[in-house]
């Protein structure tokens, strides 16, 4: 049975919540007030990197582990606040050095190495655009970004280079650079392609951070690509405030805790949550170079002695597959609040986790475009189960429709409208780059609209109904993938499903869905009636599925999204479109 409610504690777990009283806390809450725990830069400026690394590294934390890193091959290395402001102090020397300043654009290829942090951290400190692309993208999808982020400098791997990149370089008349990092001495014989270690080791250690105003752009990061051609969201420094305060009071992150975000900072989440939230935060933050394996992420969580651990709906799914028995071999004695973030999180998957972890999953919402938390359930707030929880301080959150003359109508509770945040929160996106016309239609009325439809109910939690490309027309309803999908998911031989709109000349469109079942669980047409019979039941019959297919697996984004356009497409025999972010494509 899934609770309606999972009530705590006003102050749960094994250290105060920092967010204790939510409508207390919202009400007070202001971001000029949030800004002043941070140290800033003299005359108002503000760097991420500064905030991140060197204000620790001068203070009483500078020996503390910022990074545990752990290698593919069982390397366990540390590296403290005062080795990070060394190391990201010499690449920016590096940069600086060979004449790139403030406004180069830096990307990095790469696995989670330590030399991606330690680009990522030099690279801000020098003023420069950092921009990190995931390493498993074949050479065209890299191609495309280095071009649309018009890349001046790329650091990489030689194995990467020499697989995806050197083929490139002379579509690429703007890098002027490559930095690669080898396993011994990089071979570069290539013209701007130098040794990334050697010139670490040769690079100062002491450099003056780029006073950077709060205006100034940092980060560029795409999206996903579930719904269509990745955009390049640019992100500035004064993003740092909300990347703080949010990794505080959604991730509850206290100085002691040893966290580990699972997302890989080719992804917005892997770079907010995964660099610079826990290091503006002071803990120690864990980085798994591995690829997902249920049991070495359970090895992880327990003998890193993880507290805080902020994952996404994909994995959790992966792992509910194994069953709980595989969770309950370990002991986590340790953790104490777990987050998810991506898609949404199934009610069985919030219980799963008070099943597998004796704690429940807390869900919550952001996309690349608000570069950091913007709706979340919080360590003492009771959680609904299937609900994203409520907007951050700081952050005005509203479901709304657009009136008939194009202005803002906010919904009633309970009525299903589009997700939209009032403009001004400091981690904002500023624009999609080569695109600003695109970014100024995201804006009405001083609203940001996220393009995902929702419902806020009387105790403003906020409820995910689907993507507004995504959403299903069905004899004049309105379908949401995800109420579907989710009570399919309920079934024990459901290990996910993905549901589309189907055309049809009467209904407009008829629900189908897809699914793939768990181990043990072999396809056929019983288990189709009875999945059937399920949602009929569930959700009657207008908004039940007619078609269940059964695959293998469902096609999903590189960052764990399903992609329900791809469904569609392949349902009906259209053309993919871009699949650069798809999973196991080149
Ligand atoms: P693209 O914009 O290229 O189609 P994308 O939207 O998947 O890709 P991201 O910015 O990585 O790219 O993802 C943000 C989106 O992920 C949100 O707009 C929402 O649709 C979905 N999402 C994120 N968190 C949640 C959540 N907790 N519940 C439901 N959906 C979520
Ligand atoms: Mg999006």
């Amino acid at each position: 049975m899934i609770p309606e409610v999972i009530s705590k504690q006003p102050i749960a777990g094994k250290c105060t919540p920092n967010l204790r009283d939510y409508a207390a806390d919202y009400a007070r809450f202001s971001w000029a007030d949030a800004r002043a725990e941070l140290s800033g830069l003299p005359g108002g400026g503000i760097n991420i990197a500064h905030e991140a690394v060197d204000r620790h590294a001068a203070g009483g934390r500078a020996e503390k582990v910022a990074l545990r890193w752990l290698g593919k091959d069982g390397t366990r290395r540390d590296y403290t606040y005062a080795d990070l402001r060394e190391l990201s102090n010499r690449f920016a020397n590096v940069l600086r050095g060979l004449g790139y300043g403030a406004g180069t654009r830096v990307f990095v290829l790469a696995g989670r190495i330590p030399e991606l942090y330690v680009s990522v951290l030099g690279t801000l400190k020098n003023g420069s655009v950092s921009c990190v692309l995931f390493s498993a993208f074949g050479p065209e999808p890299i191609h495309t970004r280095l071009e649309i982020g018009a890349a001046d400098v790329l650091v990489t791997t030689e194995t990467l280079y020499r697989k995806k990149i050197a083929g490139l370089r002379e579509r690429l008349p703007q890098l002027r650079l490559v930095l690669l990092v080898g396993d011994g001495d990089a071979v570069t014989t290539e013209p701007d392609t130098l040794d990334f270690r050697r010139l670490l080791a040769a690079a100062g250690t002491d450099f003056q951070v780029e006073n950077t105003s709060p205006d100034v752009p940092a980060l560029l990061h795409f999206t996903s690509g579930t719904t269509g051609k990745p955009k390049g969201a640019v992100h500035v420094h004064g993003a740092v405030v909300a990347h703080h305060v949010t990794g505080r009071l959604a991730l509850d992150l206290h100085p002691e805790d040893v966290f580990w975000c699972t997302a890989d900072p080719g992804w917005v989440t892997g770079m907010s949550y995964g660099i610079i939230s826990p290091l503006t935060n002071g803990v120690t933050s864990i980085i798994d170079e591995a690829d997902f394996d249920a049991e070495r992420w359970y090895s992880i969580l327990r003998q890193e002695r993880v507290s805080v651990w902020y994952t996404a709906p994909t994995a959790v799914r992966m792992m509910m597959k194994g069953g709980t028995e595989a969770a309950r071999r370990h002991a986590f004695p340790e953790l104490r609040f777990i987050a998810s973030v991506g898609e949404p999180l199934n009610p069985q998957a919030v219980m799963w986790g008070v099943e597998a972890f004796g704690l429940p999953i807390h869900d919550n919402w952001w996309q690349t475009e608000t570069g950091g938390i913007m709706i979340a359930n919080y360590a003492a707030m009771p959680i609904k189960p299937g609900s994203m929880g409520r907007p951050l301080p700081g952050v005005e959150a509203a479901v709304v429709h657009l009136t008939d003359d194009g202005r803002i109508a906010i919904c009633k509770p309970g009525e299903e409208g589009e997700l939209a945040l009032r403009a001004g929160w400091p981690s904002m996106f500023r624009t999609y780059l080569g695109n600003d016309e695109r970014y100024r239609k995201c804006f009405v009325d001083g609203w940001y609209l996220s393009g995902d439809l929702a419902r806020m109910d009387e105790d403003g939690y906020v409820w995910f109904v689907g993507r507004a490309d995504d959403v299903i027309k069905s004899s004049g309803h309105l379908i949401g993938p995800f109420e579907v999908e989710s009570v399919l998911t309920e079934h024990p031989a459901v290990a996910e499903a993905g549901v589309i709109g189907k055309p049809d000349p009467v209904q407009f469109e008829t629900v189908k869905a897809f699914v793939a079942l768990k181990q043990g669980y072999e396809p056929g047409e019983a288990l189709r009636r009875e999945l059937l019979g399920h949602a009929r039941k569930r959700l009657g019959a207008a908004v039940a599925p007619k078609e269940i297919d059964f695959l293998p697996a469902l096609p999903h984004t590189r960052s764990g999204k399903i992609m329900r356009r791809l469904l569609k497409a392949r349902e009906l025999g259209l053309p993919e479109g871009d699949t650069s972010t798809l999973e196991g494509g080149t």
